[in-house]
């Protein structure tokens, strides 16, 4: 007779990276190693705009990303950048900056110091960073620069803007070979070369190694996992992971989520960013919530309490359920950035708001707290189950505004620091 083993719980293996440390006054945040994977984002505002960048960089932080980049791209850019670190820190916000460089780093980083030394992190892109003799001379600026104010970089490669010089003695070779590669192949190469061979550069003139990142990105889901594999098998220098111009709503997201998620599961990423085209009128910030739900699905980690919630069928033809699932869902992320602090290990909470009795009691017993809605046809009652347990019901036009006190009591009373221990 065959011995059924227990079947194997998935979850995603562990890659050793080095660790990087990007900080900010009392504010470190730890890349790599054994450190949680890391939310970053970008701006999209003009950095000359000090206040208009500051506040996107808060709304950002506020939804949870770790480090954000912002674009340094001329000298007015490059002056804004302490006054951009000034607001924020008058405003209490400690996110950690990145400053993004092409073309003029070196001298921008060389002539405007106070932006330097403003900055936590630099991005580099060797793909042009200089041409010919310039190239090694120019990125030494920019080493120095990290060197002399204690700064992480990043070397970030970009296909669509990849060294092609380097591109072109790649190409040459392979027309040498016997069986030339694909054309991708080639490009594959480039990327994962240009990116270690210039961090091999910054630690020969002096940088510590583990200040450094790497990235490689591209724009199609299976050329990132190529890549991103290869890369990860080369060398243990802390990976930034992101799919470039992923595109907008939903297409960009599920392209994301599809390569990151592959790749994380592998172990392979140690700050995500998800490169989102904004729909017009929406918030900079769902690049952050994309990020961190992609992380939180994976169970890599938790950011915001999750609501399980049915997608509903014919059993329920009310839209209760559907609003109130919305309504409990904006209200638990709405609180976050109050209550991570307030309520410690409250973003591990499950909640489950459910359409009708088929599912219903069945997971709203395997969340923290859960009501089974009554489906069209049923009696007008909504069973809550706390810790596994029915513990009461609910009736009447009240059943929304009653589900949230009872989730906000639970919450104070089960991640409530308690006052002699946070006078402590
Ligand atoms: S729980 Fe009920 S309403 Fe929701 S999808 Fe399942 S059967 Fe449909």
């Amino acid at each position: 007779m065959t011995r059924v083993q227990a079947i194997e719980v998935a979850q995603p293996r562990a890659r050793r990276s080095r660790q990087a440390r990007v900080v900010w006054g009392s504010r470190v945040v730890t890349v790599g190693g054994d450190a949680p994977v890391r939310v970053q984002s970008m701006t999209n505002t003009d950095t000359v705009d000090a206040i208009g960048t500051a506040i996107q960089v808060k709304e950002l932080a506020l939804a949870g990303s770790e480090m954000v980049r912002i674009t340094v791209n001329t000298p007015e850019a490059a002056q804004a950048v302490p006054y951009v670190r000034e607001q924020l820190d008058r405003m209490g916000v400690d996110v950690p900056l990145i400053g993004d460089f092409h073309y003029n780093g070196h001298r921008l980083l060389t002539d405007f110091p106070a932006c330097a030394q403003a900055l936590s992190k630099y991005r580099i892109n060797p793909g042009n960073v200089g041409k010919g003799n310039k190239r090694d001379k120019q990125f030494g600026q920019m080493i120095d620069a990290a060197m002399r104010w204690g700064k992480a970089v990043r070397i970030g490669v970009n296909w669509g803007s990849l060294d092609q010089e380097l591109l072109g003695s790649l190409m040459d070779e392979n027309s040498r070979r016997e069986v030339p590669w694909e054309a991708r192949q080639v490009m594959y190469e480039a990327l994962i070369s240009s990116a270690i061979e210039s961090a091999s550069l910054a630690e020969s003139m002096g940088l510590d190694g583990n200040q450094i990142l790497l990235s490689c990105k591209v724009s199609g889901v299976q050329d990132l996992i190529s890549v991103y594999r290869e890369l990860a098998r080369r060398c243990d220098f802390a990976l930034h992971l992101g799919l470039t111009e992923a595109g907008m709503g939903t297409k960009g997201t599920v392209a994301s989520a599809t390569a990151l998620s592959i790749l994380l599961q592998e172990g392979i990423g140690d700050t995500i960013r998800v490169s989102l085209t904004p729909q017009p009128g929406e918030s900079r910030t769902q690049e952050v919530v994309i990020a961190a739900e992609i992380l939180q699905a994976l169970g890599v980690r938790s950011f915001v309490p999750s609501v399980t919630a049915c997608p509903g069928c014919g059993r329920t033809t009310s839209g209760t359920f559907q609003e109130l699932a919305k309504q409990i869902d904006d209200f638990l992320r709405a609180q976050m950035p109050v209550w991570r602090s307030r309520y410690p290990g409250v973003e591990k909470l499950k909640v489950a708001v459910m359409g009708c009795i088929v599912n219903g009691p069945g997971e709203s017993k395997h969340a923290d707290i859960g009501i089974s809605l009554p489906g069209t046809g049923e009696a007008p009652a909504a069973p809550v189950f706390i810790d596994g347990e029915k513990r009461m019901t609910l009736r009447g036009e009240r059943i929304a505004q009653e589900f949230q006190s009872i989730v906000e009591s639970y919450i104070q009373n089960r991640f409530g620091v308690p006052q002699a221990a946070a006078a402590d």
